[in-house]
């Protein structure tokens, strides 16, 4: 794949542009105008963060949401994040939109709060770059602090290949977290070739189950056996599951069958901005989407 191909010869030094193949000479063009659009779009208050609510798969209940970021580029458009992200991590802007992004999912929380809806943690995502980055956990309790939430209301979602990429980073980063009441789970688990060693020492709540896996549900025998897989090891570790891309409701009687906690997919919701989410809360998700409540209440 060209962009981590890309990504890999840019993290190998700061002078990696001469070594561009001539078939990425397209895309890095794309790439300058990105970063140097993502640059100003702070400022320009071109980003915005959206919800996706997490139901629980036994009562349907919202019981939490993952923030996912939006960037509205004002001639482009919506640009995806899986495109600016790896540019906002190679150009070190990773780290002042990181920084955003946990405080104003913070800020967030606290307007729910202040507004009576329910409490539930939300999940940020982490990138590699802010994982490697040396004072992570006082720079997170740092802005909880100083918007005076909970430590227990943020969740910090790691995708399972940064942190097995410095697996005992991992686990210390984790125990310094889990100590000061912050949530961490796993994303994409099951991409990312866990050594289970490890994995018994991360000191997380839930594994993300990848979308990948979920897709095929239906048609695949062996995404069958590897999702109800993790969902048992998961149990058996003490960890909760959610499955991430549920779309169908084949996918959630399988994944209900199997015992997993949560889900979260387009068949309950997208990702929404906040009021939308708020609402979406406040219903339990019963006029925009009865599918998980009817079908539990029977
Ligand atoms: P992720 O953390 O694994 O997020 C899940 C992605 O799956 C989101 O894509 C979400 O919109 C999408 N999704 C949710 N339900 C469904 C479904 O039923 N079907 C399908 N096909 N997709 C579904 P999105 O928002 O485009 O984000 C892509 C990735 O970008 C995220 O994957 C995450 O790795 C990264 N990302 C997004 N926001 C942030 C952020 O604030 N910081 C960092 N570091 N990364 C972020
Ligand atoms: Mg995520
Ligand atoms: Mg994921
Ligand atoms: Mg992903």
């Amino acid at each position: 794949n060209a962009d981590a191909a890309m990504y890999r010869v840019k993290q190998s030094g700061r002078n990696g542009y001469s070594f561009y193949a001539p078939e990425m000479q397209a895309q890095s063009v794309r790439y300058l105008q990105l970063a140097g659009a993502l640059r100003q779009a702070l400022q320009r208050d071109e980003l915005q963060l959206h919800y996706q609510p997490q139901l629980s798969i036994r009562d349907g209940r919202v019981v939490g949401a993952e923030a996912l970021l939006r960037w509205r580029h004002p001639e482009w458009g919506m640009v995806s994040p899986a495109e600016f992200i790896p540019i906002a991590e190679e150009s070190g802007l990773i780290t002042p939109i990181g920084e955003w992004v946990i405080r104003t999912a913070v800020r967030q929380m606290k307007a729910w709060r202040a507004r009576g809806l329910p409490e539930m943690p939300v999940a940020v995502n982490l990138s590699a770059v802010q994982f490697r980055q040396e004072n992570i956990t006082e720079l997170i309790t740092r802005i909880l602090d100083e918007e005076g939430l909970p430590y227990h209301l943020l969740e910090l979602e790691l995708t399972e290949a940064v942190a097995m990429d410095d697996a005992q980073r991992a686990v210390r980063i984790m125990d310094s977290l889990h100590e000061q009441g912050i949530r961490m789970s796993i994303d994409d688990f099951g991409t990312g070739y866990s050594s289970l060693s490890y994995l018994k020492k991360f000191k997380v709540s839930k594994l993300k189950i990848d979308q990948s896996f979920v897709r095929d549900l239906d048609e695949d025998p062996e995404d069958k056996t590897i999702v109800g897989t993790i969902i048992h090891m998961a149990a058996s570790l003490g960890m909760k599951t959610i499955a991430e891309g549920v779309e169908t409701a084949s996918q959630l009687a399988f994944l209900r069958l199997h015992g997993c906690d949560e889900v979260q997919g387009f068949y309950f919701s997208k990702p929404l901005p906040a009021g939308q989410f708020e609402a979406f809360a406040r219903s339990n998700g019963s006029d925009t989407t009865p599918r998980l409540s009817e079908e539990t209440v029977q």
